[in-house]
């Protein structure tokens, strides 16, 4: 039984119906759905889109260690859409290309700022859709952005989900190798909810692994999301990878997540995604 369905059997019993971790857009009107397709075709030109900056911490030392870059739409006539919304349509749309290329950019444009004007040396983690994957000019794209910021690239990580364990372990490898080549950073998102095969695992040239909020969350609650959470963790350290656990909301679940050997966390705990204008302040306080 592969993790997610392990998770998903419990959640059911737990809540006594089903749990959905896939199939959100399923329940959006087809209306809503189409007004967002429609909007979002504008979204970029019409300067909607923020990128907001979600701390990850060092569970050992406390301090910050880097940021994931988290999306924010502010729609005139839809007001402001959640990612789990839009995201998805975008992916289908392909709008995801122009628009994860663009968040890569500003983000990247963001911490070169942050170096030069504050004398801040952070990580941005932004994440990557399997869409933008399978561009052509991708490893152009991440060159050109750390480019034109400036930017060193140990100073940008990409997350991708395990999805991309569904492809061809050829075209994987070369990407995946290519984006570590050029000197960034890669972590595995959400592991545990998706497919990924874990002797494929070790073929990716990968720092980090992130355990979903799904695990985390019922961690303290019940027996099998410790298990599973203390198995991520002897894995990725076998395959020397650090463990960031992300959805961290708890003194408690930050207590177990410490005890069961995760390396970083991250979570509204520490901090919630916040503007730009936030982070020098936040890291100039939580010093060097
Ligand atoms: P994700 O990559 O798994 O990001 C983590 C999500 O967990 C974020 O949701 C974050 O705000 C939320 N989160 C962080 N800490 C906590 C916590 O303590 N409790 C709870 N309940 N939630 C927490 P958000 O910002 O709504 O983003 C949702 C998803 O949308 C992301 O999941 C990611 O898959 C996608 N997304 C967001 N921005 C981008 C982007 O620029 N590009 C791509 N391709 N996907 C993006
Ligand atoms: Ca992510
Ligand atoms: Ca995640
Ligand atoms: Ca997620």
């Amino acid at each position: 039984m592969r993790l997610a369905d392990i998770a998903k059997h419990r959640a059911r019993s737990d809540a006594g119906e089903p749990v959905h971790f896939h199939s959100e857009s399923t329940h959006i009107q087809l209306d809503e759905r189409l007004t967002i397709e429609e909007q979002l075709r504008h979204a970029l030109a019409r300067d909607e889109l923020t990128p907001h900056y979600q701390p990850k911490v060092d569970i050992a030392t406390g301090k910050v260690t880097g940021f994931e870059v988290l999306l924010r739409w502010h729609n005139p006539v839809l007001g402001a859409v959640p990612p789990d919304r839009f995201i998805p349509i975008a992916e289908q749309t392909g709008l995801i290309v122009p628009i994860g290329t663009w968040v890569l950019r500003t983000a990247c444009a963001q911490a070169g700022r942050w170096a030069r004007e504050h004398g801040i040396a952070t990580r941005i983690a932004v994440n990557l859709s399997i869409r933008q994957f399978y561009q052509k000019d991708l490893l152009q794209v991440i060159a050109a952005a750390l480019a034109d910021a400036d930017l060193a690239p140990q100073a940008l990580e990409l997350e991708i989900t395990e999805s991309i364990a569904m492809s061809r372990v050829d075209v994987v490898e070369r990407v995946l190798g290519g984006i570590r080549d050029l000197g960034v950073e890669l972590s595995i998102d959400d592991f545990g909810t998706g497919y990924s095969s874990l002797a494929y695992l070790k073929r990716f040239p990968v720092q980090r692994l992130k355990i979903d909020r799904a695990f985390v969350r019922d961690l303290g609650r019940d027996a099998d999301s410790a298990a599973i959470v203390a198995s991520v963790v002897a894995l990725g350290h076998g395959l020397q990878m650090r463990i960031v656990a992300e959805g961290v909301e708890t003194e408690a679940q930050l207590a177990l997540l410490r005890a069961l050997g995760c390396d970083e966390y991250q979570g509204y705990l520490f901090a919630r995604p916040m503007g730009a204008a936030a982070v020098p302040p936040l890291l100039l306080a939580s010093g060097p």
